[in-house]
């Protein structure tokens, strides 16, 4: 629990939320802010700012909620498909610095853009560049 973090204090029931599941690790609520009609957060019980700073266990909890949920979402509001995505850390546009993943329903035809969007301005990297990157991603993981 973080004293100042909102969304401890959702779990805390200090502020309200559109619960629409729950288990012992982890709440799903619908956005306040919603991008898409059904556009649900999930988020972990144990107050953590980023994903790196979740244990297994409930990195795993969040992931089978967002997993059980995802077909739940879209069959609900009705659409044909959805993005799933973290912002993680400030850098990536996370501005509630307590994990949750994004349940964005989408639509055909909804104007939106896939998660690619994202990205300021691409780097040009060659081949090599990515081999080199492969690497180092490797014998780090
Ligand atoms: P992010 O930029 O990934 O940190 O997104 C934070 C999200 O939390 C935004 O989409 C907000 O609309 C949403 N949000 C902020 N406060 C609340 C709240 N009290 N209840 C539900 N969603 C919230
Ligand atoms: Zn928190």
């Amino acid at each position: 629990m973080s004293d100042d973090c909102i969304f401890c204090q959702i779990i805390d029931g200090d502020i309200p939320a559109r619960t629409v599941y729950e288990t012992d690790e982890t709440l799903a609520f619908l956005d306040a802010n919603p991008l898409a009609e059904g556009h649900t957060l999930v988020i972990p019980k144990t107050h953590a700012r980023q994903l790196q700073d979740l244990d297994d266990e409930t990195a795993t909890a969040v992931y089978e909620t967002l997993h059980r949920l995802v077909p739940v979402v879209e069959g609900t509001v009705g659409a044909d498909g959805s993005n799933v995505a973290f912002n993680n850390g400030p850098a990536a546009g996370q501005e509630i610095p307590h994990v949750h993943g994004h349940i964005i329903p989408r639509f055909e035809g909804d104007g939106g853009r896939p998660v690619h969007a994202v990205a300021g301005s691409p780097p040009e990297l060659s081949e090599e560049d990515l081999d080199t990157i492969a690497g180092e991603i490797k014998s780090n993981a």
